[in-house]
């Protein structure tokens, strides 16, 4: 068997090549009613609140740290199990990330943990959803409103998913998105924040366009819209082409996750028996979106090369990001299961075109040894 296969993919809808032009022949790429409608449709399709789309993942969780008010001097408790944008953008306010330790069976962070990490300069709690897996939220959103602290979820993974049946994106104070390239829901580049503050929501709206809301502003008779900006604004707004390409892609999100929920559960059937891997833990009261699907394993080495030679790529998903001298913390021995989580992780191939056939191929490979 001589296969092709991808790690990641993208999918791209049949009707997204002709909607995208359409913008283009309309020669009106900024920010206009297809913003407006994909925002729209997010909610309606998703069940999420008061999105307001942006330019990237990255710019709505700047903007959830601007909205929430953290600042220099304020610390954000997150976790290490992450892309570098979570604390990046903590780092670019001014405040200090300061990282928790995860659960080793999910790579999701520890309620426990976050506890022991509050001091009087803690402000939010950032968490994020593993591979799609939503995180303890009854637990966090407990803690931080016994501490009085903001709630910050990175779903750059979890668009879909649902926690004790309500959909990420209308549980905590911000939740926000990613539509990147090889995100599950793409527009290119591009992001989504939600919040339950309607005053938060309006600022949103303003704060991804410098700080002028274009639904509100209308021009004067000179021409320029009427403004006056309160605070320091971003250039953080979608554009009308990548709006059209995440319309066409939205409506068959939600059978897409289901395929990789069949896809999953396939692959945790074939591996529950073979020694020397652990599969992750799948709590029965939420439902993940299935970016990735992620084993442990022992002697990872030996078992990428191995597979590597069936042509089937594996891959590490971000090894914990406080080793970045950026964050100045070096790498943190006392997180334990982070460390754990980095010496055996690894995941197989999880996307929109892989098919049944395909990972029988990949457990079976497996299964001979490595
Ligand atoms: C992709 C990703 C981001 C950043 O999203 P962009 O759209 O690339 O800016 C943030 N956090 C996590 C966990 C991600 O996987």
């Amino acid at each position: 068997m001589n296969k092709n296969i991808n790690f990641f993919d993208t999918y791209i809808s049949k009707e997204a090549y002709s909607n995208v032009k359409a913008v283009l022949d309309s020669t009106r790429l900024s920010e206009g009613k297809l913003v407006k409608k994909f925002e729209e449709s997010l909610e309606k399709e998703l069940g999420i609140i008061n999105a307001v789309s942006v330019n990237s993942g990255t710019s709505s969780l700047h903007l959830a740290l601007v909205l929430a008010g953290v600042g220099p001097g304020d610390e954000v408790i997150l976790p290490a199990q992450t892309f570098v944008a979570s604390g990046l953008v903590i780092t670019q306010q001014g405040a200090t990330p300061v990282f928790a330790d995860i659960k080793y069976e999910t790579g999701n962070i520890d309620p426990i943990s976050v506890r022991e990490n509050i001091t009087e300069k803690t402000k939010a709690i950032m968490v994020v959803h593993w591979g799609g897996l939503p995180v303890d939220l009854d637990e966090i959103n407990k803690i931080a409103k016994e501490y009085n602290l903001i709630v910050i979820e990175d779903a750059a993974h979890a668009i879909g998913a649902l926690y004790k049946s309500k959909p990420i994106g209308s549980i905590s104070d911000y939740t926000c998105f990613s539509f990147q390239a090889i995100k599950h829901l793409t527009t290119g580049d591009g992001g989504a924040i939600c919040t339950k503050n309607s005053t938060k929501y309006k600022e949103a709206k303003a704060f991804r366009w410098f700080g002028i809301d274009r639904e509100t502003a209308e021009p004067s008779i000179l021409g320029e819209r009427k403004y006056d900006i309160p605070k320091v604004g971003y250039k953080y707004h979608l554009n009308d082409y990548a709006a059209a390409l995440g319309l066409s892609n939205l409506p068959s999100l939600k059978k897409r996750i289901e395929k990789r929920q069949e896809i999953a559960n396939q692959y945790r059937t074939g591996l529950s028996e073979v020694s020397g891997i652990k599969l992750f833990d799948t709590p029965g009261d939420r439902e993940s979106a299935h970016w990735l699907f992620g084993i442990h394993v022992e002697n990872r080495e030996s078992f990428i090369k191995k597979l590597s030679e069936a042509s089937i790529p594996t891959s590490v998903v971000h090894l914990g990001i406080d080793h970045n001298s950026v964050f100045g913390s070096g790498i943190r021995q006392d997180l334990v299961m982070q460390r754990k989580f980095d010496n055996t992780q690894i995941h197989l191939p999880m996307h929109d075109y892989i098919d049944t056939e395909t990972v029988e191929y990949i457990i079976e490979k497996i299964k001979l040894g490595w």
